[in-house]
């Protein structure tokens, strides 16, 4: 389950984006994730919704874009859809193929609320 690390690590670097910049909380994460990149979205999700509560990105709203994999099969001469690094060539189940995207896992936005320049007006009560 090397996806709760990657979680650790991300939520990490919010809490520092966060402390850099004086925001009290993150509002959305958009992460790219490649169909190749041995990340389970599932798993993924999983361990952000456990791992987040306390910090800064608990209300945090988790976007995964999902990158399709792809790769060149040598023996078609062409780029093919992957599945998984391992897969043969959809066109001529060779195995001679080289992944070539869909590899990535990186984070891509950080939406932060700025309590300072927009703030929520107060509910009218007494
Ligand atoms: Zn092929």
């Amino acid at each position: 389950m090397h996806e709760l690390s990657l979680v650790m690590s991300l939520l990490e670097l919010c809490e520092d984006e966060a402390s850099r910049g004086g925001f009290e909380r993150i509002d959305r994460i958009v992460l790219e994730v490649g169909a190749l990149s041995g990340v389970s979205v599932p798993a993924l999700t999983f361990s952000f919704e456990s791992a987040v509560l306390g910090t800064v990105s608990e209300f945090a709203e988790l976007e995964i874009r999902e990158i399709p994999g792809t790769g060149w099969c040598f023996h078609c001469e062409k780029t093919v859809s992957l599945q998984d690094p391992l897969r043969s060539c959809p066109g001529c189940g060779g195995s001679g193929v080289l992944p070539t995207g869909g590899m990535e896992f990186r984070l891509c936005e950080l939406i932060v609320r700025d309590d300072r320049s927009g703030k929520i007006p107060e509910k009218g009560g007494d």
